[in-house]
């Protein structure tokens, strides 16, 4: 069987372990979609290169751009534009599997289309999730859809748990645990962190990644947004969520069991396991991921997360606990209060006070629609940009 794979968000750093993967098995994968925004270039040699049926950019002048650069290239990929159009290649009947790797709430559409389609998803954007946990996992169970974890924590947890796992072994497991590296300043002083830059908040010690993922790994919010995207992946409650600073990223997450048992998932920090591990379930597929040699890396550690350095983790926990559009709020402020710091306006340590600050002027409420969603999505765009005006004067 040969499946057909749309990949959202081909251009950034999943979409690109996803096509290396997939070049390793050209006769169990071929590409239907590949999805960009800014990176028109890269964008056409990817879809020239996979020999994908359409490429998919957000507006007019990106696709005539990107319809000239795939010419150039003698491609036959059709480029075509719009959120219908990103909606469309997620759901087309044509698609087996959708990689879910824009980054932040521009991916939460056209995820929730392939859920809609009962797609296989392989889920990077957390972003989505957290945005929208009740609505998607109700999609997921309506129509269908497979939705497999690709972040690296919790694709490990999906594979410590058993194969049956429901409601009904739910009160086997005590403990969900999210392994974290600690980010770049781990170790550091607060009045370090205070004057970290954006090159230094993009230099993660052990994975590659994108800006957005990489500044919300130093300050930890990452982690806190992973807390409550495990609460909804795996259906349980936050108590059960833990985090535990792992500096080495050799152990990818654990569960404890009731018995006494903690089954952990371990190898190299490469996205490509994770990803192979997705688009092969529930067999197993080679992602040209080096060796695991224990021996060399000789030891792992493990210690607490510092709440008080890193007050974003707490921010999540807080949002998780109030639960309705809490998370959604956060989510947002979140993406507002990291593009300013990327963008010079803040410094890094601004950030948890934007998203704090934009959390206490709402009164949440249980959005039951993905309009109220993205509604609450874009009060908290537009408050967290007020704050940041008044820090700026
Ligand atoms: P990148 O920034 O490298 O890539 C983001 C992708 O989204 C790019 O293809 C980008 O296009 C596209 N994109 C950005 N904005 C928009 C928009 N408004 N509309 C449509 N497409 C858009 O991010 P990563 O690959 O690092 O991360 C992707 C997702 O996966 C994130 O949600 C992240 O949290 C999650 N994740 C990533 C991990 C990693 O190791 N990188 C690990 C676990 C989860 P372009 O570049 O052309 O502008
Ligand atoms: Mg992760």
């Amino acid at each position: 069987m040969n499946y057909s794979v749309t990949i959202l968000g081909a251009t950034g750093s999943i979409g690109k372990s996803t096509l290396d993967v997939i070049s390793l098995h050209p006769e169990k994968y071929s590409i239907f979609a590949l999805t960009g925004c800014r990176q028109l270039k890269k964008l056409a040699h990817q879809s020239v290169q996979h020999n994908a049926k359409y490429a998919v950019v957000n507006d007019e002048s990106s696709a005539e751009q990107l319809s000239v650069m795939i010419n150039d290239l003698n491609g036959s990929t059709e480029v075509i534009f719009g959120a219908d159009a990103l909606s469309d290649v997620a759901s087309n009947n044509q698609v087996d599997i959708v990689m879910a790797a824009i980054v932040g709430a521009a991916g939460l559409l056209p995820t929730l289309s392939a859920l809609n389609a009962g797609k296989k998803v392989l889920l990077a954007n957390k972003e989505s999730l957290v945005m929208a946990g009740p609505i998607f996992m109700a999609a997921v169970k309506k129509h269908g859809a497979t939705l497999l974890p690709i972040d690296s924590e919790h694709n490990a947890i999906f594979q410590c748990l058993p194969h049956n796992y429901s409601d009904a072994n739910q009160s086997s497991i005590k403990k969900l645990i999210l392994s974290a590296s600690g980010g770049p300043f781990r170790g550091w002083s607060a009045e370090q962190i205070a004057a970290a830059t954006p090159a230094q908040a993009c230099a993660h010690p052990n994975w590659s990644m994108g800006n957005k993922i990489s500044v919300d790994s130093a300050s930890m919010m990452n982690k806190g947004l992973e807390c409550i995207e495990a609460r909804w992946l795996f259906d349980t409650s936050m108590d059960k969520i833990e985090v535990l600073i792992h500096p080495q990223s050799i152990i990818h997450s654990l569960v404890q069991y009731v018995d006494g048992s903690v089954l952990a998932q371990l190898g190299n920090p490469d996205m490509r396991t994770p990803i192979a591990h997705g688009l092969a379930w529930p067999e197993r597929l080679s992602s040209g991921v080096a060796d695991l040699y224990l021996s060399e890396i000789a030891q792992l550690s493990f210690e607490q997360p510092d709440l008080v350095k890193f007050p974003c983790l707490q921010l999540a926990y807080n949002a998780a606990e109030q639960a309705g559009d809490a998370p959604a709020v956060l989510n947002a402020a979140n993406e507002i209060a990291v593009q300013a710091f990327l963008d010079g306006r803040v410094g890094f340590s601004a950030i948890a006070p934007i998203v704090e600050q934009t959390l206490e002027s709402f009164d949440f409420y249980e959005p039951e629609s993905l309009a109220a969603v993205q509604e609450s999505d874009n009060r908290a765009r537009v408050t967290a940009e007020f704050v940041i005006k008044q820090l700026e004067f």
